[in-house]
């Protein structure tokens, strides 16, 4: 379905709860005010109440969405279960493989994975080309890990970086701490997405720590795309009022950070 994150154009939510709403585990301190939760607790949105910890509820793959990616004429970028963590320890392989069967037949669409557990997809991926005798994902497979903050930065890039694939991204949303000298990784990262918290109980966001991201990657030539700066922002230690409730319109940036770029891309 066409969605308001400014990346995508579209969110394709292939895995729900059989009975309605969706399901997935909080993992670490950016999964703390995690917004497919809260829209899973409002039945009106179609949630089924349960939280995000202990067992899943009883899931189904929706075969029937990914089929017709091949069949789509105009090209979009597809962000792929949006309100779950496909490559979550409780998603069988088989439709983690699946799903990237449905990518391939459909090389005109690009398709945009976030993962908060990278090692998962690594060795998914890893089984799944070898499967098919490939040596790397197609390019319309880009392939992403959620930074926070420094400890997820050391953790999760070293897995996504042994994918291969042409376009691996990290979503430094919610951007909770500053995360310092990042420019040893960026060979290994072709684009970088950076968000602020938002909503009621958003933790702060200095603008300071958002400038030395994009400093960092115009400096290594790795496309930045600065989506908001969330609802809780510093400048200077000091709140930075934006009139958009997620600091999500580019405008309201301080000039040096009004930046959205994409990956260089052609597809195969
Ligand atoms: S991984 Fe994403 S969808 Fe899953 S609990 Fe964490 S923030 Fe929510």
């Amino acid at each position: 379905m066409p969605t308001n994150i400014e990346w995508a154009d579209l969110t394709d939510n292939i895995i729900r709860a059989k009975g309605g709403g969706w399901w997935c585990q909080k993992i670490s301190e950016g999964c703390k005010n995690c917004y497919s939760e809260k829209l899973n607790q409002n039945s009106f949105f179609g949630g089924n109440k349960q939280p995000y910890s202990g067992q899943p509820p009883e899931l189904v793959l929706d075969t029937e969405a990914i089929r017709k990616w091949g069949f789509q004429r105009k090209p979009k970028k597809h962000f792929v279960s949006s309100m779950t963590d496909v490559f979550g320890e409780w998603v069988p392989r088989l439709w983690q493989h699946e799903m990237l069967d449905g990518m391939f037949v459909a090389p005109k669409q690009i398709f945009q994975i976030l993962t908060k557990r990278p090692e998962v997809m690594l060795s998914s991926i890893n089984e799944w080309l070898s499967n098919h005798g490939l040596e790397e994902l197609p390019s319309n497979i880009w392939v992403g890990t959620s930074i926070e903050n420094r400890h997820t930065l050391e953790e999760r890039s070293q897995f996504l970086a042994q994918i291969p694939a042409s376009v691996r991204f990290w979503s430094v949303e919610p951007l909770l701490k500053h995360l310092g000298d990042i420019s040893q990784y960026l060979n290994d990262v072709q684009w970088l997405i950076i968000g602020g918290e938002s909503g009621p109980d958003s933790r702060p966001c200095h603008i300071e720590w958002v400038e030395s991201l994009v400093k960092q990657c115009n400096e290594s030539k790795t496309p930045v795309f600065v989506k908001q700066l969330g609802s809780n922002v510093y400048l200077n230690q000091q709140p930075f009022k934006t009139k958009h409730a997620k600091g999500g319109e580019l405008a309201e940036f301080p000039q040096q950070i009004q930046i959205r770029e994409f990956p260089n891309f052609t597809c195969d």
